[in-house]
C-alpha cells in the first residue's frame, strides 16, 4: 500500500499499512525478522548506509523490517509522514523530547497527564538539565502565560487519564504555533479511531502501544509519530534539526530529509545513543492488535457508555467523570476532538469513601485490579491506596484521584455483565 495509492479507510489501513507480502518468502502476515545485523552488499553499500546516503537496514538497534512495518502503520493512521517506534511509552516520551531540548530549556506540561508522565516531567528529567512547568490546559490564558524564551514543547493528553477529560487540542495547537513550539499529544487513551491530534494541529504524536493498540495487554511498546509540518528552521531554537550535526560530518537534518528531518534524526541519532529500541516481538503483538482497532474501540465506547449511564444514575454513586455523558461538562467537545466517542477510560466516587472503594475493589469478578489500561478485559484501580499512595490528599484531589475514586477501564466484554459484576461489588461495598 503506497503513498500514492488510492486512498483508503481506516478499517483497511489498520490491516494493510505497511505490510507487504514478503519478498523472500511471499509470506502473506508479516514475518517477526528476529536478526540483529543485516549482510551489506559490499563495503561502499554499508559507507552509504553508515553516511544517511542510502536508506536500509544496517542494525536492529537501529531499524528492524517487522518494526519498520509497525512504524509505517500508526504513522499511516495517525496522519503522520513518519513514526518510531520505541520500548515502551515512557520511552517514548523522552524520544520524542529529545531532539527539540537542551539543558536549561523547559515543555509547558498539562497537569491532567498520566501519573507516570507527571513523575518522568516533574523528577527524571530534571537529571537532563530539562523542566516541565504544568498548567491547567482548560484556562488558556494560564497556558498562554507558562511560555518563556526557553520552552521547547507543549505537552498534553488528548482524551486525559485518569478521568476521561478531552482536551480541545485546536485552542492548544493554536497557542503554540502562535509562539513557534511544538505541540505534542500523547494519543493513548483515544487511539487514531478515535482522535487523530494531526488534523487538529499537534506536531508530534505519541503512544503507548502497550494499552488499547496491541489490545491486550501483552507487551509494552511506545510510538512518536511526526506530522512533518514543524518547520524546525524558522527559528534558531532547534539546533539538533536545524543546525550541522557533528556525529555525521555536519550533516543539517532538516535540509537533507526535509518534512522526514525529525524521524530521521530520532532514528539516526535518538535510537542509535538513546538505545529505547522495540523489538521485533513486540511489533508482531502490536501489528496484530492494530488489525482489530476500530472494531474494538467501537465496543470499548459503546461497553463505556453503558456503565457509566448505569453507574451515573445509581445511588450507591456519588459522580461519574465520563465525558461521553451529556452531564460531563467535556460532552460539548467531543464533536470537534473524538467524534467516534470518548474512549473507555473514567472514574466514579462510591459513598462511603476510600473503606467502600478497597471494598468494591475486592469484590469484582470480572474486573482485574491491575495498574493497566486499555486492554480487551476490564480493569480497575483504586489509584488512592496504589498508584497515588505517596500523594498528599490534595495532591490526589488534583490527580483526579481522589480516595473516594476507583478508576476503571471497560473492557470489551457482554456490559451487562460488567454492570452485575460492578452491581454484586457495590452492595459488597457500600
Ligand atoms: C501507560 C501510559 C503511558 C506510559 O506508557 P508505558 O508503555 O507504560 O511506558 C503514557 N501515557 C499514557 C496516557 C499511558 O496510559
Amino acid at each position: 500500500m503506497t503513498k500514492d495509492g488510492p486512498t483508503y479507510g481506516f478499517d483497511t489501513l489498520q490491516i494493510h499499512a505497511g505490510a507487504r507480502p514478503d519478498p523472500a518468502t511471499g509470506a502473506r502476515q508479516t514475518p517477526i525478522y528476529q536478526t540483529t545485523a543485516y549482510v551489506f552488499r559490499d563495503a561502499e553499500h554499508a559507507a552509504a548506509l553508515f553516511n544517511l546516503q542510502e536508506v536500509g537496514f544496517i542494525y536492529s538497534r537501529l531499524t528492524n523490517p517487522t518494526v519498520a512495518v509497525l512504524q509505517e502503520r500508526v504513522a499511516t493512521l495517525e496522519g503522520g509522514v513518519g513514526a518510531v517506534c520505541c520500548s515502551s511509552g515512557h520511552a517514548a516520551q523522552i524520544m520524542a523530547l529529545f531532539p527539540l531540548m537542551q539543558p536549561g530549556m523547559n515543555i509547558v506540561a498539562s497537569t491532567r497527564l498520566y501519573g507516570g508522565t507527571v513523575t518522568q516531567f516533574s523528577q527524571t528529567i530534571k537529571r537532563f538539565g530539562w523542566s516541565a512547568t504544568f498548567v491547567d490546559t482548560d484556562d488558556l490564558d494560564a497556558v498562554k502565560a507558562a511560555f518563556d524564551d526557553n520552552t521547547r514543547a507543549i505537552f498534553c493528553e488528548s482524551i486525559a487519564n485518569p478521568g476521561g477529560y478531552i482536551t480541545d487540542l485546536q485552542a492548544i495547537a493554536g497557542i503554540a504555533d502562535d509562539a513557534g513550539i511544538p505541540l505534542v499529544v500523547d494519543n493513548t487513551s483515544a487511539t487514531p479511531y478515535l482522535c487523530r491530534p494531526i488534523d487538529h494541529g499537534a506536531t508530534l504524536v505519541v503512544h503507548s502501544t502497550t494499552k488499547y493498540l496491541t489490545g491486550n495487554g501483552t507487551v509494552t511498546g511506545g510510538c512518536v509519530v511526526d506530522s512533518g509540518t514543524f518547520d524546525w528552521s524558522a527559528s534558531d531554537k532547534f539546533p539538533s534539526l536545524s543546525q550541522p550535526e557533528p556525529a555525521y560530518h555536519g550533516l543539517k537534518f532538516h535540509e537533507t530529509f526535509g518534512p522526514l528531518a525529525y524521524t530521521f534524526h530520532s532514528i539516526a541519532i535518538g535510537l542509535r545513543d538513546l538505545g529505547m529500541t522495540m523489538n521485533p516481538q513486540a511489533a508482531h503483538y502490536t501489528l496484530m492488535g492494530i488489525e482489530t482497532l476500530s472494531l474494538r474501540m467501537q465496543r470499548h465506547v459503546e461497553n463505556a457508555e453503558k456503565v457509566a449511564a448505569w453507574l451515573e444514575k445509581d445511588p450507591r454513586v456519588d459522580f461519574v467523570t465520563y465525558a461521553g455523558l451529556p452531564s460531563s461538562p467535556y460532552f460539548d467537545r467531543i464533536k470537534s476532538v473524538c467524534p467516534k466517542g470518548a474512549g473507555a477510560l473514567f472514574t466514579f466516587a462510591v459513598k462511603g469513601g476510600y473503606d467502600a472503594c478497597v471494598k468494591l475493589v475486592n469484590n469484582l469478578e470480572i474486573f482485574s485490579h491491575v495498574a493497566n489500561l486499555g486492554d480487551a478485559r476490564s480493569l480497575v484501580i483504586h489509584s488512592a491506596s496504589t498508584t497515588h499512595r505517596q500523594l498528599t490528599p490534595e495532591q490526589q484531589e488534583a490527580a483526579g484521584a481522589a480516595p473516594n475514586v476507583v478508576r476503571v477501564s471497560i473492557g470489551i466484554e457482554d456490559a451487562d455483565d460488567l454492570i452485575e459484576d460492578l452491581d454484586r461489588a457495590l452492595n459488597a461495598a457500600t
